[in-house]
């Protein structure tokens, strides 16, 4: 294992070391992890919520096969009939819109704003920028295009920056003040993930998509992390009485490969013309294939149905242990997506997290004192029991 340690220090920018646990990983099985060492680990992160069915899923396993034998890259010159599939298969299953593909979650966040700069244009008369939340995380990318100096890729698109308002989760008040500026569109995630799980709740979704309404602004949602069945539906917004314009996806779409991309209404999805926008990889072969297959098991063979009920599983086991535990504060989130916030400091909770890795469970901890369970939705009874008493013995032993 020091050798993995040492060679990450020596050769990759330290970025992550700091967020890094101690342990190499050899190979994934299920819904376990297994370090070079041959130890066990129950994964409660599944790579950041992507790895929605496990590791080593053997319908994931035959897709990529299948795939691989055939291309693994061609280009957006030719049909690439696994990426159409897939992009039927979202269309249908969201608002009926057209797909644009990335390779990404921030690069969705970028053919967003490109996309709606052009709606700007052309579909407004002066309506400019973005409101977002508090908080929230859309990607982490600058803005390439700036340094492309061909005119016919940059000139339409502006080098200054979007005017961006900002508003609290779940403050009407302030969202009403921010559309007076006449932005273009509001963009939220459903549950605002690395802000510490912070689920927006019916009442502001739904009111919020009735301002937009009200207001022509478009109502544009994040679901990079919520979406894949994450909270029950296969986008978060099912849950409520509201049509998004714009609906961005990644992390678990891919079945592990990287793939991202937005969902635009139809009635906007003509904005975007030849030449607009592209990547030479988007959208992979090989990552559609396996979104086709991430799809049909979620929905075919039920394992969003399942996954559902043991969301409620673990979710009343956490709140027993809520009720039984002086640590827990509150459990939060909604499906699979989970905050447990206790009541101890940044380095109570990072023991926290280091002892569970011990006991072979991986858990994530987000803003320094909210513990993020991501678990994948192939999740069974026995993974929970077994996660719940080791945590529940955990914080007794590590938070006073
Ligand atoms: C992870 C994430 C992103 C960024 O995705 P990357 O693939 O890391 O670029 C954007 N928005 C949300 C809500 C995310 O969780």
């Amino acid at each position: 294992m020091t050798s993995w340690e040492e060679r990450d220090h020596e050769f990759i920018m330290p970025t992550y070391t700091k967020q890094k646990l101690p342990i190499a990983i050899a190979r994934g099985e299920g819904n376990s992890l297994y370090d070079t060492e041959g130890h066990q680990y129950l994964d409660l992160f599944t790579g950041l919520a992507v790895n929605t069915l496990g590791h080593s899923h053997p319908k994931i396993i035959a897709t990529l096969k299948d795939q691989a034998e055939k291309f693994l890259h061609i280009s957006n010159v030719y049909y690439n009939p696994p990426a159409i599939r897939l992009a039927e298969k979202l269309s249908k299953a969201t608002n009926n819109g057209k797909v644009f593909f990335t390779n990404s979650g921030t690069e969705a966040t970028e053919a967003f704003v490109k996309w709606l700069h052009k709606y700007e244009k052309e579909a407004t008369s002066g309506q400019s920028g973005i409101v977002v939340l508090r908080q929230s995380f859309h990607g982490r990318t600058l803005g390439a295009l700036k340094l492309t100096r061909q005119p016919h890729v940059y000139q339409d698109f502006p080098y200054s920056d979007i005017p961006v308002y900002e508003v609290e989760p779940e403050n009407l008040e302030q969202l009403e003040a921010a559309l007076e500026n006449k932005p273009a569109a509001l963009l939220m995630e459903p549950v605002l993930g690395s802000a510490g799980i912070l689920p927006l709740s019916q009442f502001f979704m739904e009111t919020a998509y009735q301002l937009c309404r009200e207001n022509d602004v478009l109502f544009c949602l994040d679901e990079i992390q919520t979406g894949m069945g994450r909270t029950g539906e296969l986008f978060a917004y099912q849950h409520y009485h509201i049509d998004p314009d714009a609906i961005l996806f990644a992390k678990g779409i891919g079945g592990g490969l990287p793939l991202g991309g937005m969902i635009v209404a139809d009635r906007f999805s003509g904005l975007f013309q030849t030449g607009d926008h592209g990547t030479t990889f988007a959208p992979s072969p090989m990552a559609a294939a396996l979104g086709n297959t991430v799809l049909e098991v979620l929905t075919d063979d039920g394992v969003m149905q399942t996954a559902a009920e043991q969301a409620t599983y673990l979710w009343d086991a956490l709140e027993h242990l809520q009720q039984t535990s002086a640590v827990v504060e509150e459990v939060r989130g909604k499906g699979l997506m989970l905050g447990v916030v206790l009541n101890g400091d940044a380095d109570a909770i990072r023991e926290v997290r280091e002892t569970m890795l011990q006991k072979g469970f991986l858990i994530d901890v987000t803003q320094k004192t909210i513990i993020r369970l991501l678990p994948p939705l192939t999740i069974t009874r026995e993974d929970i029991d077994t996660f719940v008493q080791a945590f529940a013995e955990t914080i007794e032993h590590v938070v006073q």
